[in-house]
């Protein structure tokens, strides 16, 4: 397949692109159809390289090799101690190649080679070795139930998983789906975003190279409609694993009540961050700042509504406008980057008609507003100031550097504003009082509270969201859940 790389004008490098096949039962192969698609450089719009597109036809084949992996392969034998040094080894390689899979990172997905190398791909190995603790330490209960009998609980892997994931964390998400995953014993059939398919498949080619059995990993990139429906739709897939937009997951869900499938989402959000007046106004504004325009604004706790306290709203928006106009936007190969472009030209559409709405809403733009250059998917960092609930701008994901700033003049006010969406993703809040921070920790309906910080993710914390951002939770102990059947066993002991 052709394989055209961009110039690199930094000291970052675009890396040589090794996979770009379907990842089926240990080989990368061609697509049945033999069709490919384009995946692109946002920064440049160019094509990076044609990728195997997968459809119906090889969901059935990655179903029938991961259902094999599982019954007649080693894996579905192996020792839960030997998955976990599998996993290990795995994340090992990953960091061995660390600085070429940021690299990928940021070429199919355009984030800021600071970040990939900082944030995405370590957090990739830590999710990894975490889970890997995990695989041996899956254990039952002896239940004392009447009668002379022995009653225990197995926990056993859910069998053959489906894992749908998105292009904002291309190859975090991988690592957030294949973990829990892999130490419950599962196989798995994943599809990458069309837009991002080049990480996943270099992960799986690492996966291969730590000896994971042939079947386990599966990957087949293409469109969500085609090869994502595909696996949705199997009656030998028993779960599916979906983190995406919560549109998408109503159709996924009333799919996959066909055949009863196990379903986890991790969807969108329009999360509040708010900030008291007796807060440390120099670490909020810091926080906002990176709790927004973090990944370029795609992020789906992205603190978006942006709730800040009467008596210090105009100090605040002096300074957070002055900290966005200062970011630096541009070539995500440069380290001194710290935005690079959307993922694709969808995406900034999207983005650039939020903007116009906010405008014609009545919003104060109080800096950026435009595309910045005329080449790339790059979207100025933007600021609207006195933004009401009701607005578009205020109620819709936009996923991009877009920020909302709602002035507010009462604890009970701005809970129940904070509270008013479909969404329950995350919430933050910033104050030095901590009863106040104790009490909106409790009052705002979100799956993940942040207080006096922003994003602060482990890999043992849990994630997830209330209301329609989700249903389950990933990370911690709570995802293996998600990839665990209890079965109970009854012995008669006379
Ligand atoms: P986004 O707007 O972030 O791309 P989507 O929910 O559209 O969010 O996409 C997330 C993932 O879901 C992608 O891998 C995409 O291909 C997949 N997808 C989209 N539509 C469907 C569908 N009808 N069935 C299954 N997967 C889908």
């Amino acid at each position: 397949m052709s394989t055209v790389l961009e110039p690199s004008r930094t000291t970052f490098k675009a890396p040589k692109i090794r996979q770009t096949g379907l990842l089926i039962g240990g080989d990368f192969r061609s697509s049945v159809s033999g069709k490919t698609f384009e995946t692109i450089n946002p920064a440049t719009e160019k094509k990076i390289a044609d990728v195997a597109e997968g459809d119906a036809a090889d969901i059935d084949l990655a179903v029938k090799a991961a259902r094999k992996a599982l019954t007649s392969g080693p894996w579905g034998r192996m020792d839960a101690r030997d998955r976990g040094k599998l996993m290990n080894r795995l994340a090992d390689l990953i960091e061995e190649n660390l600085d070429e899979i940021a690299a990928l990172e940021t070429l199919d997905n355009g984030k800021p080679i600071r970040d990939s190398r900082a944030a995405d791909i370590p957090l990739v190995i830590d999710c990894l070795r975490y889970y890997a603790g995990w695989a041996d330490k899956l254990t039952g209960d002896t239940i004392p139930i009447r009668g002379n009998y022995f009653c225990y609980t197995r926990r056993e892997p859910t069998g053959v998983v489906g894992q749908i994931i998105p292009w904002n964390f291309p190859a975090l998400m991988v690592a957030w789906k294949w973990g829990p995953a892999l130490a419950a014993g599962c196989t798995i059939v994943m599809k990458p975003a069309e837009q991002t398919p080049l990480s996943c498949l270099r992960l799986g080619e690492l996966a291969l190279e730590a000896g994971f059995p042939e079947g386990v990993i599966n990957i087949v990139p293409g469109y969500g409609p085609t090869a994502g429906a595909a696996l949705v739709k199997h009656p030998d897939v028993d779960k599916i694993a979906f983190t995406g937009e919560h549109r998408t997951a109503q159709i996924i869900m009333a799919e996959a009540a066909q055949t009863l499938k196990r379903i986890t989402f991790e969807l969108g959000g329009k999360s509040p961050n708010i900030v008291f007046a007796d807060a440390d106004i120099d670490a909020a504004v810091a926080g906002a700042e990176f709790g927004l325009f973090f990944n370029q604004g795609q992020c789906c706790c992205a603190g978006s509504r942006l709730f800040v306290e009467q008596s210090v709203h105009a100090e605040f928006v002096e300074k957070i406008v002055d900290r966005a106009s200062q970011r630096k936007v541009g070539d995500p190969f440069d380290p001194a980057t710290m935005q690079g472009p959307q993922v694709d030209q969808a995406q900034f559409d999207k983005i650039m008609s939020y903007i116009e709405k906010g405008k014609a809403a009545g919003a104060a733009c109080v800096t950026g507003g435009n595309r910045e250059g005329s080449k790339g998917y790059f979207v100025q960092p933007t600021v609207f100031d006195n933004v009401t609930d009701d607005m578009q701008i205020a109620t819709d994901e936009i996923f991009g550097p877009v920020l909302s700033v709602l002035p507010f003049k009462s604890f009970d006010e701005v809970v129940q504003r904070a509270n008013n969406t479909f969404y329950g993703l995350a919430a933050a809040v910033w104050t030095k009082d901590v009863k106040k921070a104790h009490r909106i920790a409790n009052s705002v309906r979100a799956g993940t509270v942040w207080v006096n910080c922003y994003d602060v993710f482990d890999a043992a914390a849990p994630f997830g969201g209330f209301k329609m951002s989700g249903i389950g939770r990933e990370l911690g102990e709570a995802a293996l859940a998600n990839y665990t059947e209890l079965k109970t066993v009854t012995v008669a002991l006379d």
